[in-house]
């Protein structure tokens, strides 16, 4: 579409980003033996559903030398775009506890903390309504923010044990390496492309140019996080999401803090404070606060994040600067005052849930954890569907190898039965009705918690976040202006994640570059690395210019859901997130 919309509101998908997936993201057809890597099993994603799934393979390959061998030199291998795993892994995260006890069996909670990414658990909670920036009103938790027994994590640390655990086992971890290609042959998926390096802006080699390399596999596991790169690739080259709704998204920004005295209880809030009660402005989203005791150092530390459906319509609407907004708060003031950031990062999740998730399998392939969407964003969980999936899936990859076979479907009745299937199906239809606003969907949410489900019948509809008109509106007006100690820019923030992105690396963000000034601002706000900005010359209405600050972006990926798309960048480029 032409950048003028003929008085009518824009939407962000009237404007696709420039792609072109089954040509750019597909390769048909492997490089030969001399020229590629042959690996058993590759996983693309060191996250926690991805090196669950390593973990698991190389519990189940401990016991099975025949299988081994049958699998190669490299039985399991796991490329990560970040320095090293955990670099890009963002969560809350309270943490319901089974599946890493399943997964490790031997390990006890005390043993979890003293590895350093657990922080304690949850004996105490409180849920407040804000009705406005000074006032809070205590409810008593509905049924799904209910975390007594809950276990406080990050998952960047508990990546970074998952790797070590995963290496000591056998894994070859290959970290600064994207997965840019999915390689797919005789109509089943091969394998993968590891993207080149040492590119210049303009894609040209320089000095250091190393080229990409096929790595080819019996069975590949998508591990991405909030629908990846090869996963959409994959959805689209194998229609995986045929007859299902749409994906939708949210983006949650978080910060760690060091406070002065230990909190005792893990806070969530459901507004409405700070954001818009009418639907005109579709905002819809929460905060939380959680208590974390690093028994390494002693220290006492908060996690405090805000998470927003990315449906909203106001193009001002920023879940960083509601951060900010938020800490405001003398609900906030009380834990934080005296304290000190120590950490920042944004990050977004699927927040379709049961009727979202695609089909889980393809000829040679599987997809696990946020790339197959297996996260209740009523009660804010995705962590432990993350390991549990990793974990099916490699019991599926097992048994198919073991067997001569490339379908891996069983991994699909797995998870439908899984405690993730049952947790996915009760909330079917919870969030959907928030698509009409707070206000409206309010009691239809209720309904659908306090009937597990049952209540409204069917199957409820998504629409796409990117169909809906945007307006520039007033919620910008309140955000406070950053005074560098308590609330802050978001560059500064960037800043702190260790953001390690060469100056002149190839743009890995796709965005059409003309667009009327309501797309344009949609971007500019909505972006929590402050990548896309406006000139100050441009027109206040109609088309303007969007300059991409690209090596700014900090890879939360919000942008897919609102017009644009983020590609794999170069292996090792983005934050380095440590206790995220
Ligand atoms: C703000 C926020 C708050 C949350 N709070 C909670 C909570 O309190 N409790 C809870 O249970 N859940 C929570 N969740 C959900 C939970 O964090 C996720 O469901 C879970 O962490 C997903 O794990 P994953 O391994 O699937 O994905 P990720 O953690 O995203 O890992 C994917 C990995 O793949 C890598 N990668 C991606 N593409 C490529 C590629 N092409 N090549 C190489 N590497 C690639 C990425 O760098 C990343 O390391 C929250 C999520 C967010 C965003
Ligand atoms: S540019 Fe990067 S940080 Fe900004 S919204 Fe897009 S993916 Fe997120």
């Amino acid at each position: 579409m032409s950048a003028s919309t003929n008085g009518k509101r824009p939407a962000p998908a009237d404007f696709p980003p420039p792609v072109d997936s089954p040509k750019e993201f597909v390769k048909r057809g492997l490089d030969g033996e001399d020229e590629r890597i042959d690996v058993g099993v590759a996983i693309v994603g060191g996250g926690t559903a991805g090196l669950a799934c390593a973990n698991r393979l190389l519990q189940l390959l401990a016991d099975d030398e025949a299988l081994l061998e049958r699998l190669g030199e490299v039985p399991v291998a796991v490329l990560e775009k970040a320095k090293t795993c955990g670099g890009h892994n963002l969560s809350g995260a309270v943490m319901r506890p089974a599946a890493l006890q399943s997964l490790f069996p031997d390990m006890s909670r005390e043993e979890w903390r003293s590895e350093g990414f657990a922080f304690g658990e949850v004996t105490k909670e409180a849920v407040y309504m804000l009705p406005t920036s000074k006032t809070k009103l205590r409810i008593p938790p509905p049924p799904p923010f209910k975390n007594h027994g809950n276990e406080v994590v990050s998952v960047s640390a508990l990546a970074r044990f998952q790797q070590r655990v995963a290496e000591e086992a056998g894994a070859y971890i290959l970290t600064e390496t994207a997965a840019t290609q999915l390689i797919v042959e005789d109509g089943r998926v091969a394998g993968v492309r590891s993207g080149d390096k040492g590119r210049g802006k303009e894609g040209e080699p320089l000095g250091n140019f190393e080229p990409g390399t096929d790595i080819k596999a019996q069975a590949t596991v998508l591990a991405e996080g909030c629908w990846g790169h090869l996963t959409g690739a994959a959805i689209r080259e194998f229609d995986l999401a045929a007859g299902r709704e749409p994906q939708v998204w949210e983006l949650g920004v978080k910060e760690v803090w060091k406070v002065p005295k230990p909190l005792d209880r893990l806070i969530h809030t459901i507004g409405p404070w700070p954001l818009k009660l009418s639907s005109k402005y579709g905002q819809i989203g929460g905060t939380w606060i959680y208590p974390m005791k690093d028994e390494k150092t002693g220290e006492d530390l908060v996690s405090i994040g805000f998470v927003i459906d990315l449906e909203y319509a106001d193009a001002t609407t920023s879940a960083h600067d509601l951060l900010q907004q938020f800490k405001l708060h003398p609900l906030v003031k009380g834990i934080l005052a005296g304290g000190e950031r120590v950490a920042w990062g944004a990050k977004a999740l699927p927040g379709g849930g049961y009727w979202s998730v695609p089909k889980l399998s393809m000829p040679g392939a599987v997809l696990v954890g946020d790339s197959a969407g297996l996260v209740d964003t009523v009660a804010l969980k995705g962590v432990h569907h993350s390991i549990l999936s990793g974990k099916l899936a490699a019991e599926a990859i097992y048994r198919g190898l073991k067997n001569g076979e490339s379908s891996f479907a069983s991994y699909e009745q797995a998870i439908e039965e899984s405690q993730t299937g049952r947790e996915l199906y009760e909330v079917r239809n919870t969030r959907q009705p928030f698509q009409r606003g707070f206000i409206q969907g309010g009691p239809l949410v209720n309904l659908a918690i306090a009937t597990k489900g049952k209540l409204p019948p069917g199957r409820l509809r998504w629409h796409r976040n990117d169909a809906k008109p945007m307006f520039i509106g007033k919620t910008k007006d309140r955000y406070p202006k950053p005074d560098g100690k308590y609330t802050f820019d978001k560059l500064s923030s960037v800043f702190i994640t260790g953001n390690a992105t060469r100056d002149d690396a190839p743009n890995h963000i796709r965005v059409q570059k003309h667009v009327p000034r309501e797309i344009a601002e949609t971007w500019r706000w909505m972006c929590p690395a402050g990548v896309y900005e406006i000139p100050e010359d441009a027109p206040e209405s109609g088309p303007v210019d969007v300059i991409v600050n690209y090596t700014n972006c900090v890879q939360c990926g919000a942008i897919t859901a609102k017009g644009g798309r983020l590609t794999t960048p170069e292996g090792g480029d983005g934050p380095l997130y440590q206790i995220t």
